[in-house]
């Protein structure tokens, strides 16, 4: 599997950077927002070091079905019957960690569109 030691994501799923953890499997690693943006906030990111959304192919994409499986269990788990997914792709769109991740937030009303 492809990881990338300088990768902050990386280095938090090799556990050389600690964190909360909320779920983990062969496949992919959850834990909570280190900066939370609403009252739960966790990110799932693949295991696999991919650098964003826009890198996602026919090759590598059963890792995405497999992450929105994951925040459905976990969220069921947690309780949270209405959540917001985010993937935040590039810069301008805020992106400061360039390993795939989804945002999972949760627990207070949320306005549309986004900021
Ligand atoms: P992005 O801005 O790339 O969409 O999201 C990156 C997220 O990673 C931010 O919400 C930020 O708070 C979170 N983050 C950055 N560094 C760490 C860290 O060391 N630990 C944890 N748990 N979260 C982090
Ligand atoms: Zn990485």
């Amino acid at each position: 599997m492809h990881t990338d030691p300088n990768c902050l994501f990386c280095k938090i799923v090799g556990g050389e950077i600690p964190s909360n953890k909320v779920y983990e499997d062969e496949l992919c690693y959850a834990f909570y927002d280190i900066e939370p943006q609403a009252p739960v906030h966790f990110l799932v990111v693949p295991k696999e070091h991919i650098c964003c959304a826009a890198k996602i192919t026919a090759d590598n994409s059963s890792i995405v079905a497999h992450c929105f499986e994951v925040i459905a269990k976990i969220c069921a788990e947690l309780g949270c019957e209405s959540y917001r997914v985010v993937n935040n792709c590039g810069d301008q769109a805020g992106q400061t960690v360039k390993h795939l991740h989804f945002h999972v937030l949760s627990g207070r009303d949320m306005t549309w569109p986004p900021g």
